[in-house]
C-alpha cells in the first residue's frame, strides 16, 4: 500500500462507489483522511463505507449527482463536519456514445460534458473556497490519457477530458497563492466496470497491445498516484497533468 500521510483532514471522492474512485477512497482513508464517499448508487457507496470502516478508517456515504449544484454544496458541508476539508478528488465519469463526430448523438454529448467536465467546474467552485478557508490543500481531477490524445468515436469524452486538463491548470494558477494545489491525472485503460461496460473483450485485448507494459492498469495503481498528489509530500506540484498509463502515450 502506498503510504502518504493525509490525517487530520477530510476528503471528498466523487464516483467512489466503483472502480478507480473506490480505490482512491480506500487508500485515502487508510492513510488517515476522513472520506466522503460519493456515488449515484447508494448501495455501492454504502459498501465502500463499510469496507473503509472495517479497515479502521472513517467515512460517510453521500449519495448524489455531481452535476447537481445543491449536492455539491452539501458535500462540502458534510466533509467539513467530519474534519476540515482539504482534499477533493473529482473522479466521477461516464463513457458516452461511440460514434464519429458527424453521427454523434447530441444528448450523449451533453451528458458527457455535464458529468465529465462541467461537474468538475461545479465541484471546484465549491471546494476551492472551502479548502482556502481551512488553510489550504489539494484537489486532484481525474482526466484520462484522452486528455492529451484522441480516440476515434469518442469525441465527447476526449473533449471533456482535454477540458479537465485545462480547467485544472487555470484553477492551479488562480489558487496557488492561497495554498491550494490542483492537478489532473491521466490514467491509461484501467480494468474497471466502466471499461467492461463500454469495450468488448476483443477491443480490450487490442488495447492491451497499446500499453507497452503489456496489460491494462489496475485501479490501485491510479490510487497510489492520487494519494501522493493529495498529500503534503507533493507540496511543490501544482497545475500539472500526471499520466499513469503503462507507456500508452509514449509510443
Ligand atoms: P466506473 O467504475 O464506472 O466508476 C465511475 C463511478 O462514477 C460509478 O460508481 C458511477 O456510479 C459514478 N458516477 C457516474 N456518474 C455520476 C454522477 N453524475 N454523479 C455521481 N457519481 C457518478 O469508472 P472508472 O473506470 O472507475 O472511472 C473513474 C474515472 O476515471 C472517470 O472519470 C473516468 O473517465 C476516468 N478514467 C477511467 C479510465 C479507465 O480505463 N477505467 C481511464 C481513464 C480515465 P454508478 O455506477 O452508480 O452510475
Amino acid at each position: 500500500m502506498a503510504t502518504y500521510d493525509v490525517s487530520e483532514r477530510s476528503a471528498i471522492v466523487t464516483g467512489a462507489g466503483s472502480g478507480i474512485g473506490r480505490s482512491i477512497a480506500m487508500l485515502l482513508a487508510a492513510n488517515g483522511a476522513s472520506v466522503i464517499v460519493n456515488d449515484l448508487d447508494g448501495d455501492h457507496a454504502a459498501a465502500v463505507v463499510d469496507e473503509i470502516r472495517a479497515a479502521g478508517g472513517t467515512a460517510e456515504a453521500s449519495v448524489g449527482d455531481v452535476t447537481d449544484s445543491d449536492w455539491v454544496e452539501a458535500s462540502v458541508d458534510a466533509a467539513n463536519a467530519l474534519a476540515p476539508l482539504r482534499i477533493a478528488v473529482n473522479n466521477a465519469g461516464i463513457g458516452g456514445a461511440s460514434a464519429q463526430v458527424g453521427d454523434y448523438p447530441v444528448d450523449s454529448w451533453d451528458a458527457v460534458i455535464a458529468v465529465n467536465l462541467s461537474s468538475i467546474f461545479l465541484g471546484m467552485r465549491a471546494q476551492l473556497p472551502a479548502i482556502v478557508a481551512n488553510g489550504g490543500g489539494s484537489i486532484v481531477n481525474i482526466a484520462s490519457i484522452l486528455g492529451s490524445v484522441g480516440f476515434a468515436s469518442s469525441s465527447a469524452y476526449v473533449s471533456a477530458k482535454h477540458g479537465v486538463v485545462g480547467l485544472t491548470k487555470n484553477a492551479a494558477i488562480e489558487y496557488a497563492p492561497q495554498g491550494v494545489r490542483v492537478n489532473s491525472v491521466g490514467p491509461g485503460f484501467i480494468k474497471t466496470p466502466l471499461i467492461d461496460a463500454n469495450l468488448d473483450a476483443e477491443t480490450q485485448e487490442f488495447l492491451v497491445g497499446k500499453h507497452p507494459i503489456g496489460r491494462l492498469g489496475e485501479p490501485d495503481e491510479v490510487a497510489a498516484l492520487v494519494a501522493f498528489l493529495a498529500s503534503d509530500a507533493a507540496s511543490f506540484i501544482t497545475g500539472s497533468y500526471h499520466l499513469v498509463d503503462g507507456g500508452y502515450t509514449a509510443v
